[in-house]
């Protein structure tokens, strides 16, 4: 059995006390075992970060950028390898799993800018004498907690901004897929960065609560679900640390009558049913605006629905893979009953699904509800799976409402050819990443991610300038030189520059 160790830097091989099972959710089978670290494996990892970071941080920045740029080109070479190992354990099918790396290697691509966007201001004469600037400086080590859904992107969304401003980062992957973290700090060290800049600690509950209470670690950036992110921002904080915590979502795609409902149910079935429903940025939630789009669109789901392909990860022709593990085919398939239980109309059952040959497979099925409403439970709560559902709305106004009133405000999506439907949209919806006539609206790297209310606790966003604020401190310095004839005088009020 493999097994998957810790990159830390001294760190014996041995075997700890406690393991996780890592599964191919192709097939349902135990593929290899993790390591569950402890305290002390991390006390390990904060030795090596602690004495790499001063040097690091002293490395100018366009050598830190170079290190970046030559991590890129690692990647990219290794591409066809990472995706499939990312594949095997995730289930996401090979294209989609080059997605998940590509988008981190764009959070790559802006670090490779860093030189750039860490100078700071400067104010000549800001007083008689006096000059003004700041520096952006890095905070020293840094973690990162980060979910199964995208085990290659949100690593790199965190360590590839926080390195580049000269911090070290130790990193504790989601214990469901943690290979590619693996390869990806290998291939960090591999493109020049010293070792002791990037670790990987695995593990659980107990791993995350050592990250959170070590005095030595001055930043945790966490991505998973709401209850696990609010605990960690909690805990973090009380810790006296910088805490950014993204949680869960329930993206909503608002569909106004004049839109194109070809393209719609194009754009839904991708943005519904891709990666199995298991991205924070899906659409699992359409408010057709007016019951005749409702039917027609209705009519038009069910067909594409029923045509969706659902095959092992490695089939080239399938538009979705396997869910990541059988707890989590067997919650979706909670949900789904919930649903009906509470009186939403279930049109297409996804339920039961078998892939002939991979019944093991944690495989579901498309799942399609109409006539959900706002006070149902499976529509209040994240269900992360291939499941879509269909919220009526009579007007504009109530689909406006029905985003902005969730308890989740990662996402939202409106289609439509009406320029001021759009505009207005986009200004009043109580939700933080919009898209419009953009099913999956995810930011690019030069932009910033982060979600509203229940999506994201802390008030700093993921990459671009955001993270670069995250990742470093400020430092202003008020100077003067004085040509050695003292004045002598004392000011005991606060000195104003007027
Ligand atoms: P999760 O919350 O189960 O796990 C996330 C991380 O927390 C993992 O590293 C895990 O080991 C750790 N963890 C799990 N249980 C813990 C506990 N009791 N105490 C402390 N730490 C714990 O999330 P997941 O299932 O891996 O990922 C899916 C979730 O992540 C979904 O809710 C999805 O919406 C969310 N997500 C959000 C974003 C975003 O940017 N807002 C992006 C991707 C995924």
């Amino acid at each position: 059995m493999r097994n998957i160790d810790h990159v830390i830097v001294g760190h014996d091989g041995g075997a700890g006390a406690r393991t996780g099972d890592v599964f191919d959710p192709n097939t349902g089978q135990v593929q290899a075992r993790v390591q569950l670290g402890t305290q002390a494996d991390l006390d390990k990892a904060v030795a090596a970060a602690l004495a790499a970071q001063p040097g690091w941080a002293a490395t100018n920045p366009q050598r830190r950028a170079r290190v970046m740029f030559a991590f890129k080109a690692l990647v990219e070479k290794n591409m066809e390898e990472l995706a499939h190992l990312l594949s095997s354990e995730h289930g996401k099918v090979i294209a989609d799993a080059k997605g998940d790396i590509q988008r981190g290697l764009e959070v790559i691509e802006f670090a490779c800018g860093i030189p750039h966007v860490l100078k700071g201001e400067y104010t000549q004469g800001a007083g008689p004498g006096i000059d003004v600037y700041s520096m952006r400086q890095p905070l020293g080590i840094g973690a990162g907690i980060t979910p199964f859904n995208f085990p290659a992107m949100i690593p790199m969304w965190m360590f590839g901004v926080a390195i580049a401003c000269g911090n070290a980062f130790i990193l504790k992957p989601s214990e469901r897929d943690p290979s590619v973290p693996v390869r990806l700090a290998e291939l960090m060290r591999e493109a020049g960065a010293p070792e002791g800049v990037l670790q990987v600690v695995h593990g659980d509950k107990e791993m995350v609560d050592a990250i959170l209470d070590h005095p030595a670690i001055a930043a945790v950036s966490f991505v998973g679900s709401s209850d696990i992110a609010h605990y960690v921002y909690r805990r973090g904080v009380e810790a006296g640390k910088r805490v950014q915590a993204m949680g869960g979502a329930k993206n909503h795609g608002i569909v106004m009558p004049d839109a194109d409902l070809d393209q719609v149910v194009a754009d839904l079935s991708g943005a519904a049913f891709g990666s199995a429903g298991e991205r924070c940025m899906a659409l699992p939630v359409v408010v057709p605006v007016g019951d005749k789009t409702a039917d027609a669109l209705r009519a038009k789901l069910i067909p594409a629905i029923e045509a969706l392909r659902v095959g092992i990860s490695t089939d080239a022709e399938a538009h979705y893979g396997p869910v990541v593990n059988a707890a989590h085919k067997q919650r979706v398939e909670n949900w789904i009953q919930t649903g009906v239980d509470e009186g939403a109309e279930l049109v297409v059952d996804g339920r039961g699904f078998q892939l002939q040959g991979h019944e093991q497979g944690f495989f579901i099925g498309p799942s399609l509800f109409d006539r959900v409403t706002p006070d149902m439970q499976a529509y209040k709560e994240e269900i992360f799976g291939p499941v879509l559902q269909i919220v009526r709305a009579p007007d504009f106004e109530t689909a406006l409402k029905l985003p902005s009133d969730h308890q989740y405000g990662n996402g939202v999506a409106i289609f439509t050819r009406n320029g001021h439907a759009a505009r207005e949209f986009a200004a009043r919806v109580n939700v933080g990443m919009v898209g419009i006539n953009v099913p999956i609206p995810v930011p690019v790297a030069y932009h910033t991610f982060g979600g509203w209310k229940r999506s994201a606790f802390g008030d700093t966003n993921q990459h671009g300038m955001e993270g670069v604020k995250f990742w470093t401190k400020v430092k202003t310095i008020t100077q003067r030189w004085p040509d050695g004839g003292a004045s002598g005088d004392s000011a005991f009020v606060i000195p104003t520059m007027g």
